[in-house]
């Protein structure tokens, strides 16, 4: 008993100094990040969502079962650990005494049941693991695999070390069984297999016992150490940085720019003093190192990624490893005392220390320009993480210190930025075309002068792209029809309607943003706005979720979720048949951002004859038409187009039409279905609309329905070159 006591203690004690330097260390590189206290203030507020969370997304593992087989693989293992603890405090209560029961449910059979029924769950979660790596290996599928850029070798140590753990608590439970030394009379099967097999041996497993025991706490600590220097960190941190994650999600509105902790004003800024977005690994708050640290690398993020799905350097895990890679490898500078203790680092550090965060292979970058540039801001990296990591704040940190300090963006964005600053929207038409979509309806919009009137029960908030865009334009009209028709008193702010800032804020320039919100926000309270209807998700996305943060708190609605409630309450009555197959494309920013995926479908199923389809990626798994965040005024020079390829799999559904929710969209998939029609891949029938634009054809008599419903009179219109 002597030696298990002094080898098991001995064992514990320096496998706890190891881990605990290592996290204390961890703990150290955290606090060097940017103060958080809005994250510690959330929860303080609102203590129940965060134990909420834990329960679901961690005990309950609920992100991790939307995907079924990795999914019930990780809750096996996971579940697993947790009464394998039980098997910890037997292991070391084994040290000190033969016949050692945990108290009062030490000798109950169920316990031992329960332990080796988990103890071989968590052999068939890791042979699982096991199977979908081999299956899904990086060297043999390239770019197609999730687990491509992982530390590959980590995740197979890993598997074998659980393996250890399970066989060397099989084994010393077995061996207890034959001395006589099990607490469990009956009830541990799989123990009681391992011991009948070793049974023949007789004698031998009083050494047998006393060696497993020694080697599973061996095992189990080694297992330790190495998790503290591995991505299975996680299975430590994960439950903090769940803890600490916005709330739903990181989805939705972006957050405001921070400097020490509290929120930038522009105007007593000093971009000397204050930190302007993330410009050195440093500048991310505390929560951000945390992502970091946190990461699985299991690539769910990565594999839903419209980027790098159409061959764009951008993966949201490489960003996260690249910036922890960079972290740690800083983190000796970042931790240093003193300027002297800085100067006598290795060389290499102090090199890492002078990377630029962003910068192509010449400037020894971390992030290359064009990996920034390609996001989308669609959303998909966050929907999947399951361990709630928030790619796209770390993104738009980057680029807002790339737009503000170093005015480094793809040249194509200047002109859109400049059209916001000095005509209030992307394309430079000005205030004064912003009515010329209603010139040919055959009833009057009201345009607010002043107050808006008291029997006005929505704003209407047209959007630059619904009331500039030709296709777009369109879409408006139908919208406004059929809220005449419904007997709905609206009215629109025409001239006086400005960008609402969010292709600014998304590229990264707050300040422009800043401006054009507050000017909006003016514009809405000095007219008295409550309700407001909007057609655009991106707007709606920005008036609903961002603008209180400027104070600006209105009832915000999509077009889409009014008109599924008319129609629902038979102010609106689809009547004209549409015999057509038609997919529906779900906007990132109505859709994922926003959660509204019933109110569209609900509105095609109301018009008789649609017969819908659903694209394989739709929903919460959309896929991104590619002009969020901006890029729909920037080039896309690498790989396949986004819109192309999300073209390519609603044609794979042999749709008449395409519908969908947002003029962006309709912009973006009209284009590459132009493109289709071009190269004969696509009908020429085919058709990009907007489900209001459907409907409106549905409550037409017959004969009018029946012409196209692109077709229809259009006013001045930048066309696809003006986005440029
Ligand atoms: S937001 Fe979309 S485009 Fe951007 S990194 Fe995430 S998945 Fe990729
Ligand atoms: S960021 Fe999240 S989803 Fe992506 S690899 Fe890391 S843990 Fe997985």
């Amino acid at each position: 008993m002597a030696v298990r006591i002094i080898i098991g203690l001995a064992l514990t004690v320096v496998a706890g100094v190891i881990a605990g330097r290592r996290l204390w260390w961890l703990f150290r590189l955290g606090r060097s990040g940017q103060p958080a206290p809005e994250r510690i203030g959330a929860l303080r507020e609102h203590p129940a969502q965060g134990a909420e969370t834990q329960v679901t997304e961690v005990i309950g593992q609920r992100k991790l079962l939307q995907w079924s087989v990795p999914g019930a693989a990780h809750a096996l293992t996971f579940w697993g650990f947790l009464v394998l603890l039980l098997t910890i405090i037997e292991a070391y209560g084994a040290l000190f005494s033969k016949h050692f029961a945990i108290v009062l449910i030490g000798t109950w059979a169920w316990v031992g049941f329960v332990e080796d029924l988990f103890a071989v769950g968590v052999l068939v979660g890791i042979i699982t693991f096991a199977i979908i790596r081999l299956s899904s290996d990086p060297r043999r599928e390239g770019r197609r695999s999730r687990f491509s850029g992982s530390h590959t070798g980590a995740a197979w140590l890993v598997l074998l070390g659980i393996f250890l753990v399970i066989a060397t608590l099989l084994i010393y439970r077995g061996a207890q069984i034959n001395t006589g030394d099990f607490p469990y009379p009956h009830g541990a099967f799989a123990s009681q297999i391992v011991g009948h097999w070793l049974h023949p041996l007789g004698a031998a497993n009083k050494g047998i016992e006393t060696t497993f025991i020694l080697l599973q706490l061996a095992v189990i600590l080694a297992f330790a150490i190495f998790v503290t220097y591995s991505k299975h960190l996680h299975i430590a941190i994960a439950p903090i940085n769940v803890l600490f994650a916005r709330r739903p999600n990181g989805l939705g509105p972006l957050q405001p720019m921070r400097s020490n902790g509290k929120v930038l004003d522009f105007e007593q800024a000093d971009p000397d003093e204050d930190v302007f977005g993330i410009g050195k690994v440093e500048d991310l708050s505390w929560k951000g190192m945390l992502d970091l640290a946190t990461c699985t690398e299991c690539g769910r993020c990565q594999s839903q990624c419209p980027a790098w799905a159409t061959g764009k350097p951008l993966s949201p895990k490489m960003i996260i490893l690249e910036l922890r890679d960079h972290a740690f490898a800083k983190a000796p500078y970042l931790l240093a005392g003193s300027a002297d203790e800085r100067a006598a680092l290795p060389e290499a550090v102090r090199a890492e220390a002078e990377r630029p965060i962003i910068g192509d292979a010449d400037a020894h970058g971390v992030i290359h320009p064009d990996e920034l540039w390609s996001c989308t801001n669609c959303g998909a990296c966050v929907e999947e993480c399951p361990v709630d990591i928030e790619h796209i704040d770390h993104i738009t940190g980057m680029r807002r210190y790339q737009v503000l300090v170093e005015s480094a963006f793809p040249a194509e964005a200047a002109t859109m930025l400049k059209n916001l600053e000095n005509k209030g929207d992307p394309w430079g038409m000005g205030e004064s075309k912003r009515t010329d979509w209603m010139s040919d309806l055959d009833f009057e919009v009201p345009v607010v002068d002043g107050k808006i009137g008291d029997d006005v029960e929505y704003l209407f908030w047209v959007g630059c792209a619904g009331a500039l865009e030709d296709r777009a334009k369109k879409a408006t009209k139908a919208i406004a029809q059929l809220l005449h028709s419904a007997g709905v008193n609206f009215a629109v702010l025409g001239p006086a309607e400005a960008c609402t800032g969010d292709p600014a804020r998304r590229m990264g320039n707050e300040f422009v943003f800043s401006m054009l919100a507050q000017q909006n926000i003016e514009t809405l309270n000095e007219a008295g706005a409550r309700k407001i209807v909007a057609s655009c998700p991106h707007c709606f996305n920005t008036i609903a979720r961002e603008y209180p943060q400027l104070g600006g708190d209105y009832e915000v609605i999509h077009h889409t979720q009014l008109l599924a409630r008319l129609v629902a309450d038979g102010r609106i009555t689809p009547v004209t048949p549409i015999e057509e197959r038609i997919t529906y494309h779900d906007p990132c920013f109505l859709g994922r951002h926003n959660r509204v995926f019933t109110a569209p479908r609900e509105i095609m199923e109301q018009v008789p004859g649609v017969q819908p389809q659903e694209m394989h990626r739709c929903k919460e798994r959309g896929f991104c038409c590619g002009a969020g965040s901006a890029r729909m005024w920037m080039e896309e020079r690498i790989g396949k187009r986004i819109n192309t390829e999300r073209i390519d799999e609603a044609l794979g559904t042999n749709p008449d039409t395409i519908s969908t929710g947002c003029p962006f969209c309709l912009v973006m998939l009209g284009d590459a279905v132009a493109a289709k029609k071009g190269s004969g891949e696509a009908k020429e029938t085919l058709e990009v609309v907007d489900v209001a634009q459907l409907l409106a054809r549905s409550i037409q008599p017959a004969a009018v329905a029946a012409a196209p419903a692109s077709d229809g009179p259009a006013g001045p219109v930048p066309d696809s070159e003006d986005r440029e």
